[in-house]
């Protein structure tokens, strides 16, 4: 029996999953705010018969056995994004959140985590219904606060794999501007490490007519935001991929007054740890010696989020890819780009030693992609995916991923 048999066979399972997509795109929460998503996944693991239990604050669980076997988890990340739809679909979102600085913002699900929670609570309903076909536990876990790199590390220390069976594998999957039906991964690293720093700067304050009387932290900052592009351009080899952004610039009130400090944000993005330690101390170094240089008193460094690696396991990706090209066919089955990208998947299973795969799936009209177009990607107010698509899609790549793993591994072990 293969994926799409045991999805077309189970009653409503596909109509189900565009319900409750689109219950969830009309309902986005930000992150670590997802109350009523977590109480929503709640209500359809108590209607399927899953046991479940809390983990992280808005995190859930679910543990779905039949019989003896492997064990192998799936995540699905449950935030939305501080984002003002402009879809004009009638399930558009007109929510709105409180950000951490306490301003109300427009809520939407612009990176598409609700397509990922709906094709994996379809996916649980269908192996609920169909325990003869396959055996072994497979642990649900629907996490929140991935935009924020939080959610991933607060499930673990809160105790996941201490109240979850420890998998074999750890599955992930992300919707992607890619047509209807097409898969793409790769072994080796998935996304690139992430790391956002708050730089507050310290002078001192004069008269804007009286240099000699400060420490300027503007002259400063702007020394450091120069010098902070020499560490991709003349530290790193040509073939390592890095950025290094500096986002925010504020200091100042008045032209006539020289500030006492200035404030910068940094997002750093390495393929590796090596490159990551690399420049993060390349940061460290250059904020010092400039500080120095200006004979201005210390900075503070404080890290605003870090998203760890991600990275795919050789063989266990070999053999996930290997069962995506037998069910959807080699040609939708792609070799993905390493974009610059972030998540915070990866930690799920790097936390206890056990192997992660992570895949990017399609979820648009082969049409959007006609004459080299694209449709809008994730994080656009216009990303829109067809809930169809998205959940025949998703569901069917994550019931074969399953079974795929829970197989894999009787074999391994026979
Ligand atoms: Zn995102
Ligand atoms: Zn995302």
């Amino acid at each position: 029996m293969t994926s799409h048999d045991l999805l077309d066979r189970t009653d409503d399972a596909l109509a189900r999953a565009v319900e409750v997509y689109t219950h969830l795109h009309t309902h986005p929460e930000l992150s670590s705010h997802e109350h009523e998503t977590a109480a929503f996944i709640e209500g359809e693991l108590d209607a399927i018969g899953i046991e479940h239990f809390r983990c992280g604050g808005t995190g859930v669980v679910g543990i779905l056995r039949s019989g003896s076997g492997p064990t192998v988890a799936f995540r699905a990340d449950t935030d939305g994004l501080p984002i003002a739809e402009n879809t004009g679909l009638p399930y558009a979102s007109t929510t709105t959140g409180t950000l951490p600085n306490g301003d109300t913002a427009p809520v939407m699900h612009g990176c598409g985590h609700d397509t990922h929670v709906a094709a994996l609570l379809t996916t649980a309903r269908i192996l609920a219904a169909s325990p003869d076909t396959w055996s072994g536990t497979v642990v649900l876990i629907f996490q929140p606060g991935e935009e924020t790199a939080w959610g991933a590390k607060e499930m673990v220390s809160d105790g996941l794999w201490d109240r979850a069976p420890h998998p074999d594998v750890v599955l992930a999957q992300h919707v992607m501007p890619l047509p209807a039906g097409h898969l793409s991964l790769r072994p080796g690293p998935m996304a690139a490490l992430a790391d956002s720093w708050r730089i507050t700067l310290r002078g001192r304050q004069a008269h804007g007519s009286q240099p000699e009387n400060s420490i300027d932290p503007i002259v400063l900052g702007a020394s450091i935001v120069l010098r902070l592009q020499t560490i991709v351009s003349r530290e790193l080899g040509p073939r390592t991929p890095a950025v290094v952004t500096v986002g925010t610039f504020h200091a100042g009130l008045k032209e006539n007054i020289i500030p006492d400090s200035a404030e910068i944000s940094v997002n750093v993005r390495t393929p590796d740890e090596e490159t990551r330690d690399q420049v993060l101390g390349a940061i460290r170094r250059i904020v010092s010696a400039e500080t120095a240089a200006s004979a201005a008193p210390e900075p503070t460094i404080e890290e605003i989020n870090a998203f760890p690696r991600l990275v795919n396991d050789t063989a266990r990706t070999e053999q996930i890819s290997a069962a995506f090209t037998r069910a959807f066919g080699s040609e939708r089955v792609e070799s993905a780009p390493l974009g610059m990208g972030s998540e915070d998947a990866g930690w799920l299973g790097d936390s206890i030693g056990v192997p992660t795969v992570f895949w990017g799936f399609g979820a648009f009209d082969d049409a959007l992609f006609a004459d080299g177009a694209m449709p809008a990607g994730n994080h656009s107010p216009e990303f829109a995916p067809d809930p169809t698509h998205a959940m025949r899609t998703g569901v069917s790549a994550a019931l074969t991923a399953i079974l795929a793993a829970l197989d894999g591994t009787a074999e391994a072990h026979d």
